[in-house]
C-alpha cells in the first residue's frame, strides 16, 4: 500500500485514468434499440454491434469526437441497452466487449458526474445506475469476455470484472485497476466486491487501497485478468476463452470469509491510519466496505459500495482531489487565446549534464526527441550519459522501458563535450550552475550558435530570465523552461514568460511541454517564479524555528501531520542544503523585509553537511536505513535561547502561514492570475497536501480575517515577517475568497 511519500505523488500513480466528458444533452437515450442484428449504429451512439457468424456478439465502445471512452450517464444508459438487447437474443452464443480507441479500453467514470455540482440524489442515482448495468452483464446466461486494450480503469475494469473472462494485450498503453482512492472514493460500481472474490481478499486490498493501476503482465499475475497477448490475438483469445462457456473459478474460501477478513481489518485499521494520518477518509472506508462486505451477498456488498461512496463524495477532501484531476487535464489541453498551432519541437539541446541536464536529456530522449547533451569536458559529458544509462536502467526494472526502447533511447542522446553548431536545433535548454555571470555568457553563445527560430530556455531556479534575454540579439525567443527534480518523476514544468519573450515562442514552449507529457504553468519572470518563490519563505522558517529550539522531528512530523508528503528538514536535505541556501540567498536579495536566512544552513555548507548528498545534513543518511535526525546539527545551535520553543501546532501554524501569504502575493503581483493556477503548481511541485487541495484554497477554509488575525498576532510578538500582504488584509476586510465557488 502507497500512498503520498514523494512530491505529487498521491496524484501521480493512476489518477490521469479517469477522464472528464462535457455533458452531452442526449438524444439517444429513449430511443429502442432495432430488433435486427445489424451491424450500423447511428453515428452518435458509443457502442457499435455486431454478430458474429458463431453467434458471438462484439459491443465495441468507440465514443464519437473523442479519442477516450468514458462512462457517463449516458453511455451507461446505452451499456444497459445493449445488453437487454444480448439478453433476450436467444441465439447469441457469448459477449465480448473490446474498444476501438488506440489507447483507451474505458478510463473510468465521467467525474463531472462526482463534482459538487451533483445534487447526492444524482449520485446516487447514478451508482445505482453502474451496479444494475455491472450486475446485469454478471447474471447474462451466455459466457461474456472483455478484451482489454488500453486503459481498463475505474468503471471500465469494473465492466472487465462483471465478465466471465478477460484477455488484454500486452501493449504499453494497456493499464489495469481501480484508481479510486486517488480521488477520494472507492470503487462502487462492484470493483470492491468482485475483485476480492476474484483474486482474494488480501490482494485485492492491496490494490484498491493503494490505487493501483497495472500493466497486463502485473496484472495477469495477481489474477486480475486471464491472459496476455498481443493486440492483433486480442480478439482471437476472447474467443477462445469464451468457447469454454462459464468458467468455475476457486472460491478464495480459506481467505474470504469474515473470520481472515476481521483480523485483516484489526490489523489493517491503525497502520492505514498511521500512514494516512487521518487525512484520506476513502482509505479506511474502502478496507471496511471490502471486508465486511466479502462474507455477505453480492448485493449486501454493492449495498456497502454504494453507501461507502455517498459518504466520501461529499467530503472536502474527494472534492479537492477532483479537483486537482480537473486541474491537471486543464493543464494538458492548455493553450493561448487565439494562438494558431506552434510549429512542433523536433530537435533539442542541452546545455549542462549535471543533476537536471541528464535528466531532462533522459526524458527527451525517452519521448522519441532527439538530443545534444552538451558540457564543458569529456569527463561531465560522460557522467551525464552514465545518469542517463542509470535512468534507462532503472526504467527498465520497472517495467517502463522495453530493452529496444531504451537502446534507441540511448541512441537519441548525442554527447558533445566541444562547442557545437545549434543551427538545426529547435529548443535549447540550458541546465549549466545557477550562476548568472555564466549563464548570461552561455546565452550570448547559444544565441550565435542557434538558428533564427531557435527558442532558448533556461532551467534556472530563481535567477532572472529578462536578464538573460536582454543579452541576446533575438530577447523574443528566450524563456525559462523550470524542470522539477527528479526530473521522471516531477510533472510540473514552470514556463517563465521573460519582459521579451513573444507570444508565438510561448505558445511553441507550451505545446512542447505538453508534447513531451509534463504539466505547465505559465508564470511571470520574477524571482523565484512561482512555486520556490512560496517554498523557499516556509523552508527557512523551519531553519529559524530550529535555531529557536524545536527539533528536525518535531518539525518534520508538523508537516506531515499537516499532509505534506515529506517534512521541511527532511526535504531540505533532499534538496541539499547548498542548492537551498543559494536559492534562499537570491529570494533574500529581493524580499529583505520576511526572508532572514537562518546562520545554521551556512554553517552547514561551511563543515560539508551538504543533505543527503554527502550523507549528513539534517538527518544522517546511510544506504538501506531511515534517515536519523543529525545530532551533531542540533549540538551546534545557538545556545542562549529565551524563547519557549514553540509546541507542534505553532510550529505548523508558522509554516504554513508563510506559505499562504507568499502565495497571495503572487496573485497580488500576477505571478500569476488565477489561484487555481498557485494552488496547482504548489501541488505539483511540492506535494502540497493534494488533499487540502492547494495554499489558497486551504485559505479559503479558515477565511481571511483569521488568517490576517494570526499573522498580526505574530507580528506584534515581534516577528514582523509574518505580516500580511494587501490582499490579504483587503481581502479580510471583504469577506472576500479566493475561490467564489463552493466545489470544484
Ligand atoms: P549540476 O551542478 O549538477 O550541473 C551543472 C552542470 O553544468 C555541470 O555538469 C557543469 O559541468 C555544467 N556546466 C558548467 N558550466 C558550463 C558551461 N559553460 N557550458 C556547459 N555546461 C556547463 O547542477 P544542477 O543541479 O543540474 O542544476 C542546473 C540548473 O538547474 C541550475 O540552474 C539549477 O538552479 C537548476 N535547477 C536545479 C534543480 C535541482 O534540484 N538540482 C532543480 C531545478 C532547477
Amino acid at each position: 500500500m502507497k500512498l503520498a511519500t514523494k512530491p505529487g505523488e498521491i496524484l501521480h500513480e493512476g489518477s490521469a485514468s479517469l477522464r472528464k466528458s462535457h455533458h452531452v444533452k442526449d438524444a439517444a437515450f429513449n430511443r429502442t434499440l432495432p430488433e435486427s442484428t445489424a451491424t450500423s449504429e447511428p453515428p452518435q451512439r458509443t457502442i457499435q454491434r455486431s454478430i458474429r457468424d458463431d453467434q458471438i456478439c462484439v459491443l465495441t465502445f468507440d465514443r464519437p469526437g473523442s479519442s477516450a471512452n468514458i462512462f457517463d450517464l449516458r453511455t451507461l444508459k446505452e451499456t444497459a441497452e445493449e445488453l437487454d438487447f444480448v439478453a433476450g437474443a436467444a441465439e447469441l452464443k457469448g459477449l465480448i466487449i473490446i474498444s476501438a480507441k488506440r489507447s483507451i479500453f474505458i478510463a473510468g467514470a465521467d467525474l463531472h458526474m462526482m463534482s459538487a455540482a451533483a445534487s447526492p440524489e444524482e449520485v446516487r442515482e447514478l451508482i445505482e445506475l453502474g451496479q444494475k448495468v455491472m450486475n446485469r452483464l454478471a447474471s447474462l446466461r451466455i459466457p461474456t469476455a472483455a478484451a482489454i486494450h488500453g486503459a481498463a480503469v475505474g468503471g471500465g475494469y469494473e465492466l472487465c470484472l462483471a465478465c466471465d473472462y478477460r484477455v488484454a494485450s500486452s501493449d504499453r498503453a494497456t493499464k489495469i485497476g481501480l484508481p479510486e482512492i486517488q480521488l477520494g472514493l472507492l470503487p462502487a460500481w462492484g470493483g470492491s466486491t468482485r475483485l476480492p472474490r476474484l483474486v482474494g481478499l488480501p490482494k485485492a486490498l492491496d490494490v484498491i487501497l493503494a490505487g493501483k493501476t497495472l500493466a497486463a503482465k502485473p496484472a495477469l499475475k495477481r489474477g486480475m485478468i486471464d491472459e496476455v497477448v498481443a493486440p492483433e490475438h486480442l480478439m482471437t483469445m476472447a474467443i477462445r476463452l469464451i468457447s469454454r462457456g462459464k468458467p468455475h473459478r476457486p472460491g478464495h474460501w480459506a481467505i474470504n470469509n469474515s473470520l481472515v477478513a476481521s483480523i485483516i481489518r484489526a490489523r489493517l485499521r491503525p497502520q492505514l491510519f498511521k500512514k494516512t494520518r487521518g487525512h484520506y477518509p476513502a482509505v479506511l472506508k474502502a478496507m471496511e466496505v471490502i471486508t465486511r462486505g466479502i462474507s455477505k451477498s453480492i448485493p449486501e456488498s454493492l449495498r456497502f459500495e454504494c453507501d461507502g461512496i455517498l459518504d466520501l463524495v461529499r467530503t472536502d477532501v474527494c472534492r479537492n482531489l477532483i479537483r486537482v484531476f480537473f486541474l491537471q487535464e486543464r493543464a494538458k489541453k492548455q493553450s493561448l487565446e487565439g494562438a494558431s498551432p506552434p510549429k512542433p519541437i523536433t530537435r533539442t539541446a542541452v546545455i549542462g549534464a549535471g543533476v537536471m541536464g541528464a535528466g531532462i536529456a533522459q526524458w527527451l530522449s525517452a519521448r522519441r526527441l532527439p538530443v545534444i547533451l552538451c558540457d564543458i569536458n569529456t569527463e561531465q559529458v560522460a557522467r551525464g550519459m552514465s545518469s542517463i544509462g542509470k535512468l534507462y536502467r532503472d526504467g527498465l526494472k520497472r517495467h517502463v522501458f522495453t530493452q529496444l526502447e531504451v537502446r534507441e533511447g540511448l541512441d537519441r542522446v548525442y554527447p558533445a563535450p566541444t562547442e557545437v553548431p545549434l543551427g538545426q536545433v529547435d529548443l535549447v535548454i540550458e541546465a549549466a550552475v545557477e550562476n548568472l555571470d555564466l549563464k548570461k555568457k552561455i546565452f550570448q553563445r547559444l544565441d550565435e550558435l542557434s538558428g533564427k527560430d531557435t527558442i532558448l530556455a533556461t532551467n534556472t531556479s530563481a535567477l532572472p530570465v529578462s536578464e538573460l534575454a536582454a543579452g541576446t540579439r533575438r530577447p523574443e525567443r528566450v524563456l525559462g523552461l523550470h524542470f522539477f527534480n527528479p526530473v521522471h518523476r516531477m510533472q510540473l514544468v514552470e514556463i517563465i514568460v521573460a519582459r521579451q519573450t513573444s507570444p508565438e515562442v510561448l505558445q511553441r514552449a507550451l505545446r512542447f511541454v505538453q508534447q513531451i507529457g509534463k504539466l505547465p504553468v505559465i508564470v511571470k519572470d520574477s524571482p523565484g517564479f512561482l512555486v520556490n518563490r512560496i517554498l523557499m519563505p516556509y523552508l527557512v522558517e523551519a531553519g529559524n524555528l530550529f535555531e529557536l529550539g524545536a527539533s528536525v522531528t518535531d518539525l518534520d512530523e508538523a508537516m506531515l501531520d499537516f499532509g505534506m508528503p515529506m517534512g521541511p528538514m527532511r526535504l531540505l536535505d533532499e534538496v541539499g542544503i547548498d542548492v537551498a541556501l543559494h536559492v534562499a540567498k537570491t529570494l533574500a536579495a529581493h524580499y529583505q523585509d520576511r526572508m532572514a536566512i537562518p546562520q545554521t544552513l551556512n554553517k552547514m555548507v561551511q563543515v560539508g553537511l551538504l543533505g543527503r548528498k554527502s550523507g549528513r545534513g539534517f538527518y544522517t543518511h546511510t544506504k538501506g536505513k531511515e534517515p536519523k535526525a543529525n545530532a551533531e546539527v542540533s549540538a551546534e545551535r545557538r545556545s542562549d535561547i529565551n524563547h519557549p520553543v514553540p509546541v507542534r501546532t505553532d510550529l505548523q501554524q508558522r509554516m504554513v502561514l508563510l506559505m499562504i501569504n507568499e502565495a497571495a502575493r503572487c496573485l497580488e503581483e500576477q505571478v500569476v492570475t488565477d489561484a487555481a493556477d498557485v494552488d496547482f503548481a504548489m501541488i505539483m511541485g511540492t506535494g502540497f497536501a493534494p488533499f487540502r487541495g492547494g495554499p489558497l484554497r486551504y485559505a479559503d477554509t479558515l477565511g481571511a480575517e483569521k488568517l490576517v488575525s494570526q499573522m498580526d498576532t505574530l507580528v506584534a510578538s515581534g516577528n514582523r515577517h509574518f505580516a500580511p500582504c494587501a490582499l490579504l488584509r483587503s481581502m479580510a476586510g471583504n469577506e472576500q475568497k479566493f475561490y467564489a465557488d463552493k466545489g470544484i
